[in-house]
């Protein structure tokens, strides 16, 4: 996994010890010399990771911090303080400042890379985010930055370890105390951290990590793990296994609250971004009113199925539909009642529809299906099935009680080799047209005379 490093310390002979370090494992370092560079560096050359030394005249490296979280250009990205002496003060106000974790001078080949590779791992997963929600047009921008707390699980070796970690979390922190590791594991999939003690003798703390790594539904949980103060191997095969963070014992009160929050808001922000992934990738699909596909996404289904019938010969039919006198429906009951129908009118057609059958609002009160690999005999049989469906039962107005009867008209039409969408979907229209003036109420296919 290669990347970018921005090595801050004012000391140069600092900065080429561990750039020698990590150019060697092939990571490309840059460096800065104080605060203030560190901060315009970061903004214009957008490394993965940040190496930033505390102590540095005029702007420190806790200032540094907190200007880079300030920064939307910048406070995704990972910084861990390197700190001459560890000192708990240090590492509480550095946490305060936002730093993602802590190194001490002289800093360690093993614990920096297992620092370096869990952070960019971390850091890959969120930039895939980010870059998606760069994309859209988004109105407001994702917080992420207040706390407003959250749920943890800790589990610990016993009952009186869990219940005193779990006491080191005071609200808005709710954190419930495990000793089961089973427990601690289904509890997990409702929480938003799983503190893990690691040093427990009474289960293998490194396996329950892996378990909720390896849980579809705990796959993104983040994991606090609490390791022995000098047991490096046991830390850096945490983070390797997929630990998000580790704190030392004996632990820290203060270090704990501020590691858990940082994971916690880190979740919060990477949720947010998931959220609207998601919901933009539905909306981009999917007609709002009627929860049918939209036309573009139609239209897209319908050249694929083009694509596939001058490729493999596969028969691909269409039946465009329309709802008859639907502006009387508008004109007599209003304009929601009409909404309504069409909401009603779309549940008929995926029922009636077959799972492969792409059904989608082609305009107004126009709705256009694709069936892929069915020739137009299949198509007109499932037209006039949904046609049916729509005749035989009326649809009825919550509001008034008053039942209206509904009708369609369809054309339908099968793809010619040499076809494009526009004579595919012409034909279906002439036939719908068809349909329309010798009575409606009846699905037609095409037929050359009646073009
Ligand atoms: P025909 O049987 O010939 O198809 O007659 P029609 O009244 O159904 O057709 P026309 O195209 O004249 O009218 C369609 C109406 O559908 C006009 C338009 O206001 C209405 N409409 C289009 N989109 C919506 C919508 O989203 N909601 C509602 N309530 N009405 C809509
Ligand atoms: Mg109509
Ligand atoms: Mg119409």
């Amino acid at each position: 996994m290669s990347a970018r490093i921005l090595v801050v310390d004012d000391i140069e002979t600092n900065r080429r010890l561990l750039e020698a370090r990590l150019s060697a494992e092939y990571f490309e370092v840059i460096e800065a010399a104080d605060g203030a560079e560190a901060v315009r560096r970061a903004r214009e050359d957008a490394p993965d990771i940040i190496l930033l030394d505390i102590m540095m005249p005029g702007m420190d490296g806790f200032e540094a911090c907190r200007l880079l979280k300030a920064d939307t250009a910048t406070k995704h990205i990972p910084v861990v303080m390197v700190t001459a002496l560890d000192q708990r003060e240090d590492r509480i106000k550095g946490l305060e400042a936002g730093a993602d974790d802590f190194l001490t001078k002289p800093v360690d080949d093993v614990a920096l890379f297992a620092r370096v590779r869990s952070l960019l791992r971390l850091k890959v997963v969120m930039d895939e985010l980010r870059l998606r929600e760069a994309g859209r047009d988004s109105d407001a921008e994702i917080a992420g930055d207040e706390f407003q707390g959250g749920h943890v699980v800790v589990a610990g070796a016993d009952e009186k370890s869990a219940r005193r970690f779990a006491g080191m979390l005071p609200a808005p922190f709710d954190a419930s105390p495990c000793w089961e590791p089973l427990e601690a594991l289904r509890r997990a999939r409702e929480t938003d951290l799983l503190i893990i003690d690691l040093t427990s003798p009474r289960f293998d703390g490194l396996r329950l990590a892996a378990r909720a790594r390896s849980d579809a539904e705990t796959r993104q949980l983040p994991i606090l793990g609490i390791v022995d103060n000098d047991d490096r191997s046991g830390m850096v095969r945490a983070l390797d296994l997929g630990v998000t963070d580790v704190i030392a014992r004996p632990v820290d009160p203060g270090e704990l609250a501020a590691r858990a929050r940082t994971q916690i808001r880190r979740k919060t922000y990477a949720d947010a971004l998931r959220d609207r992934l998601e919901e933009s990738l539905e909306m981009a699909v999917t007609d709002p009113l009627t929860g049918l596909h939209n036309r573009r996404y139609i239209i897209s289904r319908l050249r694929q199925g083009l694509d596939a019938m001058e490729r493999s010969g596969e028969r691909v039919s269409v039946a465009l539909m329309d709802i008859d006198h639907f502006k009387r429906i508008n004109d007599t009951w209003g304009h929601q009642a009409g909404d309504k129908v069409l909401r009603g009118f779309a549940e008929r057609l995926k029922r009636e529809l077959r799972a492969v059958d792409v059904a989608g609002r082609y305009g107004g009160e126009e709705f256009l299906v694709v069936f892929m690999n069915a020739g137009g005999d299949c198509a007109l049989e499932a037209a006039e099935r949904c046609r049916a469906a729509m005749a035989r039962e009326p649809f009825v107005l919550a509001s008034s009680g008053e039942s209206l009867a509904v009708t369609l008209s369809a054309g339908v039409a099968e793809a010619r080799i040499g076809d494009d969408i526009e004579d595919l979907l012409a034909r279906a229209d002439s036939a719908l047209y068809e349909a329309k003036s010798s009575g409606r109420n009846q699905v037609l296919a095409w037929r050359r005379k009646a073009a």
